[in-house]
């Protein structure tokens, strides 16, 4: 501890964190007490979930989206995308491709896109267990309950849907609700819950007008929540779209709120560390967002700071390009097999093993 550093309160694991701790935590800047949360969060890993990484196969199947979330490049109003769906047969042989790779889960996301139809999303997902026997996890938005309930039916393990932040307010500004629709997403993953997905959530870290004690209360909420898997992931500013330009004016004028968050690879790196204590066997990805804010660490860090699972990208190259949800897209002009190659090899300095199988939540915890 540096001289005249006041004390950190003590890290505990699950109920024995509090949110005192982890606000102080949060706040921290000194890199070598920060030593202590990652070694405590590393150890935390390795003894819940283990040693191996699940890698997760990413196909962005559709960036037709009807939402208009302030944060999202791929947002309905942005003139700028060029849209596309991925056909289904192109869909499999990314199964197939990731199958190959030895990846155990397929996850298909997409921007909310009802043109992506109930009994075609039900298709695909049958013929993607049928030809490569993966899991398969779903990431397509704020669905009806009937759409879910014919996926679950139709073989789906997982659903992905991030809260983004527990703030209220900060949430109704980034993510406006479709006319005569409130977006309520705990109650959505309450429903996935209770249909028997495994259900992942998570948030972006530094947004604009989001303090250290609002990312508190986030990890309080997934301690509360029970979920399966957590991603964590910088807020990327995307230069046309509002937040994007929200980011820029304030960064330029330096008008930030007071305890504002930074959407940086430092503070993206404590929330995961923080959320591997407090929900010790969940799974965790080192998400792509943060591979780039930090390109030449984000990854390794966070897979030594708590997380245990990668997303490697198999969208074909003229679909990925498109799917531009925030700028520079890591890897995006990589095949997916150099993509696999580069992740398999980080793992392989990191003295990490890829994990076999679908990779699910481990069913018994320690003591
Ligand atoms: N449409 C689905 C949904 O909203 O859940 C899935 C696709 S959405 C693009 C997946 C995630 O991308 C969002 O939950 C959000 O956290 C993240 N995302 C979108 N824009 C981002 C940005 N500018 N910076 C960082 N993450 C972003």
């Amino acid at each position: 501890m540096s001289a005249g550093a006041h004390p950190l309160p003590a890290l505990g694991v699950g109920d024995a964190l509090s949110r005192e701790a982890v606000l102080a935590w949060l706040r921290e800047t000194d890199e070598r007490r920060l030593d202590g949360l990652w070694g405590a969060a590393d150890e935390t890993r390795s003894r819940y979930v283990g040693d191996a990484v699940h890698l997760r196969g990413l196909v962005e199947v559709s960036n037709h989206c009807v939402r208009g979330c302030t944060y999202c490049g791929i947002r309905a109003s942005n003139r700028g995308v060029e849209r596309y769906r991925v056909p289904a047969g192109v869909v499999l042989d990314c199964a197939r491709a990731a199958r190959a790779y030895g990846y155990g889960t397929l996850v298909l996301q997409s921007g909310e896109d009802y043109g992506l139809e109930t009994d075609w999303v039900v298709d695909v997902v049958r013929r993607v267990k049928e030809a490569a026997g993966l899991a398969v996890t779903l990431s397509l938005g704020e669905r009806p309950d009937e759409d879910l309930a014919a996926w679950r039916e139709a073989g789906a393990d997982r659903y992905l849907l991030r809260f983004e932040t527990s703030d209220e307010d900060l949430y109704r500004r980034i993510h406006p609700d479709l006319p005569g629709r409130v977006s309520d997403r705990l109650a959505i993953l309450r429903t996935l819950q209770d249909l028997g997905f495994e259900a992942g959530t998570g948030i972006m870290v530094g947004i604009p007008g989001q303090t250290h004690a609002s990312i508190a209360d986030d990890i309080d909420l997934f301690r509360g929540m029970d979920m399966d898997m957590i991603g964590i992931g910088p807020f990327l500013p995307h230069p046309a779209t509002p937040l994007g330009s929200e980011y820029e004016r304030r960064r330029a004028a330096g008008d930030w709120p007071a305890d504002q968050a930074a959407n940086d690879e430092l503070t993206t790196c404590k929330v995961v560390a923080l959320t591997r204590l407090a929900r010790p066997d969940a799974n965790l990805p080192a998400t792509t967002a943060l591979s780039l804010v930090d390109k030449a660490d984000g990854r390794a860090h966070g897979l030594q700071r708590g997380a245990n699972v990668v997303m490697p990208n198999l969208t074909p190259p003229e679909y990925r390009v498109k799917y531009e949800i925030y700028p520079e897209k890591a890897a995006v002009h990589e095949t997916a097999e150099a993509i696999a190659a580069s992740i398999q090899g980080l793992l392989a300095t990191l003295g990490r093993t890829v994990g076999e199988g679908a990779g699910g939540r481990p069913p018994a915890r320690p003591d």
